[in-house]
């Protein structure tokens, strides 16, 4: 497990595995790791296409519901954790 990947799951309170296996990566060498505290997962809301918090997973492992706060959206949206990004 590379550093990324343990701060972003420590981040998120997904497993080093999850994480992984979502293939998130750095397009730069020079990431500083404690850079890390500022990386969130966010997914966009497909109404106004803001970046909105991941909510993670609920406790039977699926993939909860992401709010969008936008006023003119005010929704809770499904996604397709394919579409988790860093922000
Ligand atoms: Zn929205």
């Amino acid at each position: 497990m590379n550093t990324l990947e343990h701060a972003i799951a420590g981040r998120t309170g997904e497993s080093p595995r999850t994480i992984r296996r979502l293939g998130f990566r750095l397009n730069t060498v020079s990431i500083n790791p404690s850079a890390a505290d500022d990386l969130r997962l966010v997914v966009d809301c497909p109404f106004c296409g803001r970046a909105v918090p991941y909510p993670g997973r609920v406790r039977d492992g699926s993939p909860a519901l992401a709010e969008c706060l936008h006023p003119r959206c005010d929704v809770y949206f499904d996604f397709d954790p394919a579409d988790v990004y860093i922000e």
